[in-house]
């Protein structure tokens, strides 16, 4: 009671915080120069706002009651009961104790882990590396640089290499962090304007033995938050320390990186992950669908599976959709059923089939002309580019033949479209206007495969 007082005291908490959080508390044993203190249930959301929170005042509060520097960790009532269950000497206790403790220190999410990922053409490369790394730390590629889109698997892949060396090596201190948390961090240690507030950030991302840093893209430019990278970077490194990024898209596609960042996010393994491709996206639907116990038709997987195709996380959003709208609506998972629940996220518009007309059309929306110009013999500028573009976008994305191509736009023979299309083809990779346009139509047109 006396710590708990001294603790209110100092972190002046409101009663209502106080009630919650720090009064239901009792001990639990000291052990090794650790209090451990017992939170009298299964939260793990109030397990890390006690801790981020009111670690520091119990720790200040019990150091000076017994005249001794100790620290302070906090248990769930549920981590109690698996170690009781397990054995009752006290040194395995604190072993499994401190064992839970620094997964909560990690940020480590238990559902991202190499058994739960899906190893496809696209993520193959990523996925050995990944292990690679997870196998020797610090010892075989450092940094590894993952990039790739959204929603293709980095952050899955990162926190799988976490568990793969905490299951490897209990003691390993590995650290998790998105880059918008690491940059608040290091904000809110300037605007405290305290020496001590810095030399605990640096103290934590400095001491570990392996780091990961999550969307390193939005690192880069903020000037004090980079600076504090880049120093962090280099302790590691130097230390031989495994450090773990990833990013939207390569470093030498990253138009403001400074060269001292480039050069270093090249110097161990740079590997990529690509859209997942239609077998892929099949294997993370059937992994999805075992989770979920009941049996799901095929058709309805390949319903979803062939119309989305760039981003996995939209693929699962899609199938939990599923779930959802049928345990709402109490109605069976069938394919009509599947496509009124996914109707905002697959437009129906979607499936349709690209023709020469749907091209001839959407272009000259594109370019605000009339259809009949473009398949006169008018050979103005203004109606040249977009028939030319026509001729492209049908041989891209129809399987018509030259002949017929030219047949619609009016034109006896098809070396006229033989030309028009390498014209297009050639100002494609100069022109940056032209390749806006036709991206523009492109998707207009819906999508391809
Ligand atoms: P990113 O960090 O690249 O944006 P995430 O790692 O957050 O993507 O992945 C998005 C979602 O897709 C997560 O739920 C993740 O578990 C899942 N996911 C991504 N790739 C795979 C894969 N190969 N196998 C299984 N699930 C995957
Ligand atoms: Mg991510």
């Amino acid at each position: 009671d006396h710590i708990k007082d001294a603790v209110r005291e100092e972190s002046g908490i409101t009663d209502i915080s106080y009630h919650t959080w720090i009064e239901p508390l009792s001990f639990y044993e000291y052990n090794g120069g650790v209090v451990f203190i017992l939170i009298p249930s299964d939260n793990s959301i109030a397990h890390n706002y006690i801790t981020t929170h009111y670690q520091n005042f119990f720790k200040v509060a019990i150091s000076e009651l017994i005249g001794e520097a100790v620290d302070v960790s906090f248990v769930l009532q549920k981590d109690v009961n698996i170690n009781n269950e397990k054995t009752s000497t006290p040194s395995a206790e604190k072993e499994s104790v401190s064992e839970s403790q620094s997964y909560e220190n990690s940020n480590l999410n238990p559902k991202y882990r190499f058994d739960t990922f899906v190893v496809g053409s696209n993520n193959k490369f990523a996925h050995s590396a990944s292990l690679a790394v997870a196998e020797s730390p610090g010892e075989s590629y450092n940094p590894l640089f993952l990039y790739g889109g959204p929603g293709l698997g980095k952050t899955h892949l990162m926190h799988s290499i976490g568990h793969f060396i905490m299951e490897h090596n209990s003691s390993a201190k590995v650290l998790y962090v998105t880059s918008e948390a690491f940059t608040n961090e290091v904000i809110e240690s300037i605007r405290s304007g305290k020496q001590e507030s810095m030399s605990k950030l640096r103290e934590k991302y400095r001491t570990v033995d392996v780091l990961m840093v999550d969307d390193v893209q939005f690192i880069i430019g903020k000037e004090s938050t980079q600076e504090e990278f880049f120093h962090t970077f280099n302790e590691l490194h130097q230390a031989g320390k495994q450090i773990i990024l990833s990013s939207d898209r390569p470093p030498k596609e990253m138009e403001t990186l400074e060269e001292r960042f480039r050069s270093r996010f090249e110097m161990g393994l740079i590997a990529d992950i690509q859209a997942p491709d239609y077998e892929t996206r099949m294997a993370i639907l059937r992994k999805n669908a075992e989770n979920f116990g009941n049996h799901i038709d095929d058709e309805i997987l390949e319903y979803i599976a062939t119309n989305i195709k760039s981003n996995i996380r939209e693929l699962e959003g899609a199938f939990n959709k599923i779930i959802a709208y049928s345990r709402l609506n109490n109605v069976e998972i069938n394919i009509d059923n599947v496509k009124e629940a996914l109707r905002d996220i697959i437009s129906p518009e979607e499936n349709k089939i690209i023709t020469p007309q749907l091209i001839v059309n959407t272009v000259c929306e594109q370019y605000g002309i009339r259809i009949d110009d473009v398949v006169s013999r008018k050979r103005n500028s203004e109606i040249v580019l977009p028939r030319q573009i026509i001729m492209y976008l049908c041989r891209e994305m129809t399987d018509i033949s030259l002949e017929e191509i030219g047949r619609i736009l009016g034109k006896k023979d098809h070396t006229t479209v033989m030309s028009g299309i390498s014209r297009i083809k050639g100002k494609l990779s100069t022109d940056e206007d032209l390749v806006k346009n036709v991206d523009i139509i492109k998707k207009k047109l819906g999508p391809t495969s």
